[in-house]
């Protein structure tokens, strides 16, 4: 059976006709958001499919990544009217994504209403956070009242590479302690243990945690009062400055983009070698904290574009991680892992290796699932 899986993102549309038995691709795309043209990208997609009716003919149903779930999704769940309600419900928390998402679902059921739909939520992973993860030390009632908590991102990501590195190196045991680093633009981390997820970088938002290619990550919250006052901005405009003028971008004032750091870097310009380092310091601290609530470390996995094509972030993270007992294993890292299970340290525990992230055959095995196929 095949079940389409579909990616709608900030920036594209990726979109993917699964088997989900073996995880073969029967046709996949990707369409460029151009500013303000969602509906238009998402359109393309339906072309493409409806000139491969045969292909169509065959799909039992239909899964979308849909961003923020709250705390009412803590799994799929096959998509209906009150579903759909839901995921407007929690729009507010996510302005971004979710009416991206709502707009990929209502288009793809006005393209195929008898094919079931099912949604597959990015912050349903970090559903197991205990509340002395998701908590934040302000008033209680925040949190009972306004739903002011973390939530966590990327959860489609971690939990692809996460299950994939379980049957890779052995790691599907209840006490298996894995970390994996999805860097794309936006970057976190996940603490997995025995599967399940116990900590996460990002929070209500996913402006918390880590550097990233626009995004500060962590700072001072005091930093908002001052730089409203000094730079004259309301806080939308802190918030903007903080989410797309900051990051690599902001450190490097060169861009936010990895590969043209490195090669700017490599020119020896000192502010991108500055923004780089402060990126990886972030990064192996940050996975160091997650020995807290692992109690130990067996796997650090890398993902995203940057965590499977920078062998120079990667090095740089495991020689700050040393102590942990990561030792690079240069030949396999500048490799990227290939040709082997995708390691690129020796001897260990802890391991580590990059796992390419497949959000596309886990949004296809959860539409099976919940489909109950
Ligand atoms: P998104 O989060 O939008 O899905 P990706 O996962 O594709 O993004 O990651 C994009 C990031 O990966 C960019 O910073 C890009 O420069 C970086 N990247 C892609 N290929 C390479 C490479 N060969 N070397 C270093 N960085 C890379």
């Amino acid at each position: 059976m095949l079940w389409l899986a579909l990616n709608c993102g900030s920036s594209s549309v990726k979109f993917a006709v699964v088997d989900a038995t073996d995880g073969a691709r029967r046709l996949a795309g990707v369409q460029e958001i151009p500013a303000g043209e969602a509906q238009a990208a998402l359109d393309a997609v339906v072309a493409e499919l409806a000139n491969n009716p045969d292909l169509v003919g065959e799909l039992a149903g239909i899964g979308h990544r849909v961003v923020h779930g709250g705390e009412r999704f803590s799994e799929s769940i096959r998509i209906d009217a009150e579903v759909l309600a839901g995921i407007e419900g929690v729009s507010p928390m996510a302005p971004l994504h979710n009416p991206l998402n709502l707009m990929g679902i209502q288009t793809l059921q006005r393209a195929f209403p008898a094919l079931p739909q099912v949604a597959v939520f990015d912050t349903a992973f970090h559903q197991s956070l205990p509340p002395r993860a998701y908590l934040y030390a302000v008033p209680h009632s925040l949190y009972t009242e306004h739903g002011v908590r973390r939530y966590g991102f990327h959860g489609t990501s971690h939990r692809s590479v996460a299950h994939q590195a379980a049957d890779r190196f052995g790691l599907g045991g209840k006490s298996a302690r894995i970390v994996s680093a999805h860097l794309g633009n936006g970057c976190s981390t996940a603490a997995v243990l025995g599967g399940r997820c116990v900590e996460t970088s990002m929070g209500f938002s996913p402006l918390e945690g880590l550097v990233m290619g626009t995004r500060s990550g962590d700072v001072d919250p005091g930093l908002h009062a001052f730089l409203g006052q000094r730079l004259g901005l309301d806080l939308a405009g802190v918030t903007r400055l903080l989410n797309r003028e900051s990051g690599l971008l902001g450190l490097s004032g060169v861009s936010g983009d990895m590969r043209e750091l490195e090669a700017a870097e490599a020119r020896g310009d000192v502010q991108a070698a500055l923004a780089l380092e402060i990126f990886c310091y972030r990064l192996a601290k940050n996975i160091a904290s997650q020995v807290v609530p692992l109690g130990g470390l067996d796997a650090l996995l890398f993902t995203g574009g940057i965590g499977e094509n920078s062998a120079r972030v990667r090095a740089q993270v495991l020689e700050w991680l040393a102590p942990l007992g990561f030792e690079i294993d240069a030949g396999a890292n500048a490799r990227h892992g290939e040709g082997t299970d995708g390691r690129i340290s020796v001897l260990g525990p802890p391991l580590a290796a990059v796992v390419a992230t497949d959000e596309e055959l886990l949004i296809a095995e959860e539409t099976a699932r919940v489909l109950g196929d």
